[in-house]
């Protein structure tokens, strides 16, 4: 299907400790320089030329920037009994942006988060069927 994609990105540190086995140097807290980026795809864009209000996507990535921010991620309800790897992450904060992006004509959610400047991982959301406001996760 062809579409058009919207991003933001945001930077912020964060520490974590990895969990489940001997990860080395990862087992220990330490931080993180993470960069998010919040993608929003759609095959359709409204009256105005716009798949979203870019600055309702940009406020939500805000505020969740500023909730992880110089946070120990183990330490959060949403990571507890789960190993706090960036795929764990995205997942979480992909969850967060599907319940709040009110966008009708965004079919696909995506957050991808870098830990380092060459390892990044992402989830991804797809609302299947334009009529259903809701994204499967
Ligand atoms: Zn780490």
């Amino acid at each position: 299907m062809n579409m058009y994609t919207v991003a933001v990105k945001r930077h912020f540190v964060a520490q974590h400790y990895l969990l489940g086995d001997d990860w080395g140097e990862e087992n220990r807290k330490h931080s993180h320089h993470y960069l998010v980026e919040l993608q929003v795809k759609g095959s359709k864009l409204d009256k105005h030329g716009y798949l979203l209000d870019i600055m309702d996507i940009q406020s939500y990535l805000d505020e969740q920037v500023h909730y992880y921010k110089d946070k120990t991620l183990n330490d959060l309800p949403e990571f507890m009994g789960l190993n706090p790897s960036i795929e764990c992450f995205a997942f979480i904060l992909c969850k967060k942006f599907s319940q709040k992006i009110n966008a009708p004509a965004a079919n696909i959610i995506a957050v991808k988060i870098w830990e380092s400047d060459n390892v990044w991982a992402s989830y991804t959301s797809v609302k299947y069927d334009d009529h259903d406001a809701k994204f499967e996760l």
